[in-house]
């Protein structure tokens, strides 16, 4: 494999140059490198030269051999070791853009990589959740590239063009359909799941079984902060599943809001709906509203004050924290009914007349009225007169479409 006998040389200074342990895990490793990166990302100011060193040393660490090779005799072997295959590795922006999807920061550089799919969940939310800010751990279990042979699947690294579709990973099957019908069908091949490649069972990667990926279980904690609307997205940059040549797609949360039982929300408006009586809307009223931070508000009508029936009020301050804003509120609107009694007796009507303003008085003489005609007041149900209506329109059109051929009928017979 090496050209000279390997001389020892340095070995730590890619760990230096991630800020790790030589013991460091593959998962140390990851967060090291992604959050150097990002700090030292020539887009947003940082030295490319650094960068480049990160991309680098991550590039030679996180591969397993590649770490054995540089831990037992150093950078130099590995320099000399990788001759032909590129000594100098990747472009560090497609290292970077596998971790972080698209260019990393607006650059649209590297090469065309396919992009993994985006993992949606609906996550369900209260009202009061939405207010008061809060936070829920989610347990997820998704693919992870096989840290043991770095997604390649192989202990060797190797992998061979699958038998099966000739390495397209595409297979073509014929049907007959009928004596001169035939019809062709592409599907992803079975043999290698539409990769292209199989790995020698012998090579196979003891942990992975050749998979290339293994299943892991994550904890997300998602914070849902005060102000956030129903259908808001809340996402997890590449923490979509894993897969090999893949820029991982990300988890995204989309909030749900559950209804609630008394408030409606509007933007930063919360609306509540509250029934007085007739006497409580001419006389006054006060009532305690349980807020959704459990505070009790004491809402009372000023003394003289008259509420009509379908009318609104509102308090400052008192509706949803705005995103982002928490420390500014919308309004709480209070939409009123009045519930009128049924009937009075006499009783009450004289006594109510006697307070209330007087009815305007009648222009007409007792002539006049003996001379008009008497008529009764019936009480209906509009919506329910309405519906009826409608339907019978509906069913008239339909008679008279229904007429046409009979009628038709009816003239023939006539003329026979
Ligand atoms: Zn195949
Ligand atoms: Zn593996």
């Amino acid at each position: 494999m090496f050209g000279r006998a390997p001389k020892k040389s340095d070995s730590t200074r890619y760990y230096e140059i991630l800020g790790v342990s030589k013991t460091a895990s593959q998962d140390d490793l990851k967060k090291a490198y992604k959050k150097a990166a990002i700090k030292n990302h020539p887009d947003k100011g940082g030295d490319p030269e650094k960068f480049k060193e990160l991309a680098q040393a991550y590039e030679v660490l996180s591969d397993p051999e590649k770490r054995e090779i540089y831990d037992t005799y150093g950078e130099d072997a590995l320099k000399e070791g990788m001759g032909g295959g590129g000594g100098g590795g990747h472009d560090p922006f497609d290292i970077f853009s596998s971790f972080f999807g698209g260019g990393g920061g607006g650059s649209s550089r590297g090469r065309r990589q396919r992009r993994g799919e985006d993992v949606v969940h609906p996550l369900k939310v209260s009202l009061e959740d939405l207010y008061l800010g809060t936070s829920k751990k989610l347990s997820l279990s998704r693919n992870v590239l096989c840290s043991k042979c770095s997604g390649k699947g192989s202990k060797s690294g190797a992998s061979m063009k699958c038998a099966g579709c000739q390495g397209t990973g595409m297979k073509v099957s014929i049907r007959h359909l009928g004596p001169s019908m035939i019809q062709q069908m592409q599907h992803p091949c079975n043999e290698c799941k539409g990769t292209g490649e199989t790995i020698n069972d012998k090579d196979r990667c003891p942990q992975c079984k050749g998979e290339k990926v293994v299943q892991e279980k994550k904890v997300l904690e998602v914070h849902v902060e005060k102000g956030m609307q129903n259908s808001q997205k809340i996402t997890f940059p590449g923490e979509a599943d894993e897969a090999p040549d893949t820029v991982t797609g990300d988890i995204v949360f989309v909030l749900q809001q559950k209804e609630h039982p008394k408030f409606k929300r509007k933007s930063e408006d919360l609306f509540v709906e509250h029934t007085l009586s007739l006497t409580e809307a001419l006389c006054g009223f006060q009532f305690v509203l349980t807020h959704l931070d459990g505070r009790q508000l004491l809402i009372k009508s000023n003394p003289g004050e008259v509420v009509k029936p379908d009318s609104y009020k509102a308090i400052n301050d008192e509706g949803m924290p705005m995103y982002q804003r928490p420390f500014m509120k919308g309004k709480l609107y209070i939409h009123f009914t009045v519930e009128f009694p049924d009937t009075l007796s006499l009783d009450q009507v004289k006594g109510l007349e006697a307070v209330l303003p007087a009815k305007p008085s009648s222009q007409l003489t007792d002539m006049e009225i003996d001379e008009c005609e008497e008529t009764t007041l019936h009480d209906v149900n509009m919506e329910e007169e309405n519906r009826r209506k409608q339907q019978q329109q509906q069913q008239e059109a339909y008679d008279e479409d229904d007429d046409m051929p009979g009628g038709a009928q009816r003239v023939q017979c006539a003329q026979q």
